[in-house]
C-alpha cells in the first residue's frame, strides 16, 4: 500500500488535533489508535485522506458529484486518523459509500469540537452546582403514587423530527419526575440570593443560542447532546445524568427549543 504518511510529513501539532478529534479511537471500528506493549505506547495510526491526494482517474470520476470537505486535499478538514486495517480498507477499493460514510463522521468530529471550542465563551453561576449535587444525592421513590409528578406538555410540542425517540422520551421523563424538585430548588436558591434563577437561565439560554448559530441547520439531538456536555464540563461532573436532567427542565421551560 501507498502511504500517505510516506509522502507528506505532517507537523506534530496536526497529529495530536487529528488524534485528539477522534479521542483516540479510529473512527470506523473499535480498535484503539495506541497500543502499550512491553511499556512503550506504539501509535497505531495513520493519518487518512478522505478525498484521495493523487485520484486516479477512476477516483475522479467515482467521486466527482460528491461533497469535498475542502479544495485543498491536504487541508485538515480532509484528513482523518483511522488504524491501518481501515485505512487500507477504505484506500484499496475506493468506494462511494464508504466515502460518504467518512464525509459524514468527519462533520460530526468538526462540529463536536466546535462545541467544545465555545465551551470556554458561557459562564453559569456556581449555584447550579448545587443544585445539582441536590439531584445526585435525593432519594425519590418513584414507585410511590404520591409522588408529584409532572405533566410535561410543552415538550411534545416543542422537539421536532431531528430529535430520535429516545431523547425525547428521556426529555419527557426528566420532566415528569424531577421538574418540581428542580423548581422548588431554584426557588429556595433564589430566597438565598435573587435572581438566581434568572441569571442561570438567561446563562443557559446564551449558549443555546451559540450552538443554533454555530449549526445553522440545528439538530435538536445535538443541540440537547452538546448542551449537556457543556453543563456537565462545566460543573465538572464525571456523569451527565444531573446535567441531562437540567437541561431538561429548561427545555420544558422554553430557554432550550
Ligand atoms: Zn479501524
Amino acid at each position: 500500500m501507498e502511504m500517505d504518511n510516506d509522502r507528506i510529513k505532517f507537523s506534530e501539532n496536526d497529529k495530536l488535533i487529528l488524534f485528539s478529534q477522534v479521542e483516540g479511537m479510529c473512527p470506523l471500528c473499535p480498535n484503539s489508535l495506541m497500543h502499550e506493549k512491553e511499556k512503550q505506547n506504539r501509535k497505531l495510526f495513520e493519518i487518512a485522506h478522505i478525498y484521495p491526494l493523487n485520484p486516479t482517474l477512476a477516483e475522479k470520476e467515482l467521486l466527482k458529484d460528491e461533497e469535498r470537505l475542502s479544495p485543498d486535499p491536504n487541508d485538515l478538514k480532509n484528513l482523518i486518523c483511522l488504524c491501518v486495517t481501515c485505512h487500507t480498507k477504505f484506500d484499496k477499493s475506493r468506494t462511494v459509500t464508504e466515502y460518504r460514510e467518512l464525509v459524514d463522521k468527519k462533520k460530526a468530529l468538526l462540529r463536536s469540537s466546535k462545541n467544545k471550542s465555545l465551551w470556554a465563551d458561557t459562564k453559569v453561576e456556581n449555584d447550579i452546582i448545587h443544585i445539582i449535587n441536590t439531584l445526585l444525592k435525593e432519594e425519590i421513590d418513584f414507585s410511590k403514587d404520591d409522588i408529584l409528578k409532572y405533566d410535561p406538555k410543552e415538550i411534545d410540542k416543542k422537539v421536532d423530527d431531528s430529535i430520535t425517540i429516545l431523547t425525547r422520551r428521556k426529555i419527557h421523563r426528566n420532566v415528569q419526575d424531577y421538574f418540581h424538585l428542580v423548581k422548588s430548588k431554584f426557588i429556595e436558591l433564589d430566597k438565598i440570593s435573587p435572581l438566581t434563577t434568572e441569571t442561570i437561565s438567561s446563562q443557559i439560554k446564551t449558549h443555546y443560542l451559540l450552538l443554533m448559530k454555530q449549526h445553522r441547520l440545528a439538530n435538536q439531538k445535538e443541540i440537547f447532546d452538546a448542551l449537556v456536555q457543556w453543563l456537565s464540563k462545566i460543573t465538572k461532573q464525571i456523569d451527565d445524568e444531573a446535567s441531562e436532567i437540567i437541561i431538561s427542565y429548561f427545555v420544558q421551560n422554553c430557554e432550550v427549543f
